[in-house]
């Protein structure tokens, strides 16, 4: 079969993991593949945080002011000028239009999609030319876990199917099933089948092929970075707010051998002459046996090696994050490391469900830095029940860690409405008298709503005190190794 992979997901740093490893189970079952990669024929895809310009504090100001405003005209017009410059839309993408009917053009079996819940318009362009030339299309992507999502998707002419949950398992069958069997498969939603029922977790990592990232534009990318994931899920899987427990990468916490891990990458540092991985799991200290594996043998199976990795400073429990085992994973590699902040207010964290306090977080910070490894955190604003009072505490604690923190990523709450958070609040809405306006919004995958935290003045004043934090630390230049690694995480 010739099968064509659309990655709109695709990243400006470094290629697609979920891509690379369904191009491999395809070529490994016998099948022709090709991989159409926008950021390759020059479409731009979403930016993460990198030093801001040195009036970048305004531009936050106005960021912040413009999407909470209580006056609706300006959100719109906010809403509006972002839609204008996103990637997303079907202009941006022309060029991934033309790619792809080039590849209809040549003869193509079938065609499967890779996407976001933003990337709607685009898809349904690319559906309705493979339909005209009778070939089938399937879009997965993590989103497509709630249902009304996918039936949303189900509806754009030409689609063939929507994939929800974690593929690997069922790839080959759902290839035979669109492609003349028509029978059920688990997480398949088609316009006969339009119920679905996401597939279970997949658990058999270690019989898997090592993703292939043959196909990605390597001399695109700023730094040969490999993405490695050891496991699926999170080994806390409690924050109240987060969405990738929920959606098709995380429900339950699933994890590879070290010996497998160790394997592959020795396998793509030859493959790609490179020694950078970035581990894109969502907390890689979930499973004490890899983290420490690679702790004590990353260097020895890739001499040189530098890579980056997310963790969470739970306070129960071991975390392999004391001061000895951050050194020693320094000396592994480990550029840098991202791990939530979110709050500095015990009740806020508390309320997330985060299962840390600030004096851990702080203790972490100072240990990873006096390690050598760059400190990257994300903080979260507007949590129902958060005070001013509770910004300006994580403010001051910005302030206080200056010396030990690189970058701090802020975003204002979104609520998923799978998230036991979006369950609360729309179970007991009198619980959350700050949110109101509840809705889900099908397009981005968020439920819509006003907080009414961020109208009150001090609440604005304090975050304003919080954003003038972040820009003196994000200002801070990079050194060393971790500067491979800027807008990578
Ligand atoms: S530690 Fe991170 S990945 Fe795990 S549940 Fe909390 S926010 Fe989600």
């Amino acid at each position: 079969m010739r099968i064509a992979i659309v990655d709109l997901n695709n990243f400006s740093r470094y290629p697609t993991l979920s891509v690379g490893q369904i191009a491999a189970i395809l070529r490994q079952a016998g099948h022709e593949v090709t991989v159409i990669s926008p950021f390759a024929v020059g479409v731009g895809s979403y930016r993460r945080v990198t030093r801001p310009h040195a009036l970048g504090y305004y531009d936050s100001v106005l960021r912040h002011a413009t999407a909470v405003s209580g006056v609706q005209a300006v959100r719109a017009l906010r809403r509006k000028l972002a839609a204008a410059r996103s990637p997303a839309r079907a202009r941006a993408q022309a060029a991934t239009l033309a790619e792809v009917q080039g590849v209809l053009d040549r003869g193509t079996d079938l065609l499967l999609i890779s996407a976001y819940s933003m990337y709607r318009e685009v898809c349904g362009a690319i559906a309705a030319e493979a339909a005209r030339r009778g070939v089938p299309v399937v879009v997965g992507g993590p989103m497509f876990g709630m249902p009304e999502i996918a039936a949303h998707w189900l509806d754009l002419p030409g689609m063939s199917g929507v994939f929800a949950g974690e593929a690997e398992g069922h790839l080959l069958d759902l290839v035979d099933s669109v492609m003349g069997g028509g029978h059920a498969v688990p997480g398949l939603a088609t316009p006969d089948r339009p119920d679905l029922v996401p597939a279970a977790p997949f658990a058999d990592f270690d019989a898997l092929p090592f993703p292939d990232y043959a196909d990605f534009p390597w001399d695109r990318y700023p730094n040969r970075i490999v993405p490695m994931m050891t496991g699926r899920g999170c080994g806390w899987g409690v924050c109240t707010f987060c969405s990738d427990v929920r959606t098709s990468a995380g429900r339950t916490f699933r994890s590879r051998s070290f010996a497998h891990v160790r394997d592959e990458m020795v396998w793509q540092s030859r493959r790609h002459r490179t020694g950078i991985f970035t581990f894109l799991d969502l907390k890689l200290n979930s499973d004490l046996t890899v983290w420490h594996g690679l702790i004590d043998e990353a260097q020895s199976v890739v001499p040189g090696c530098e890579w980056t990795a997310s963790v969470h400073v739970q306070t129960n429990g071991e975390t392999g994050l004391g001061p000895e085992a951050l050194k020693a994973a320094r000396r592994a590699g480990l550029s840098r490391i991202t791990t939530g902040l979110e709050s500095a207010a015990q009740g806020v964290l508390n309320a997330m469900g985060r299962g840390t306090t600030a004096e851990a977080l702080s203790r972490f910070v100072r240990h990873a830095s006096e390690a050598g490894i760059s400190v990257r955190m994300t903080s979260i604003l507007g949590y129902p029940g958060e005070t001013a009072e509770d910004v300006r505490l994580t403010a001051r604690f910005l302030a206080d860690h200056r010396p030990y923190i690189d970058r701090v990523v802020v975003n204002r709450l979104a609520i998923v409405g799978d998230t036991p958070l979006g369950q609360a609040i729309r179970r007991n809405p009198d619980r959350y008298p700050q949110i109101g306006a509840l809705a889900p919004n099908l397009e981005t995958g968020l439920m819509d709503h006003e907080n009414a935290t961020f109208r009150s003045p001090g609440h604005l004043s304090a975050v304003l005190q919080m954003l003038h934090e972040v820009h003196r630390i994000n200002r801070k230049p990079l050194k060393g190794a971790s500067l491979t690694f800027e807008g990578v995480m």
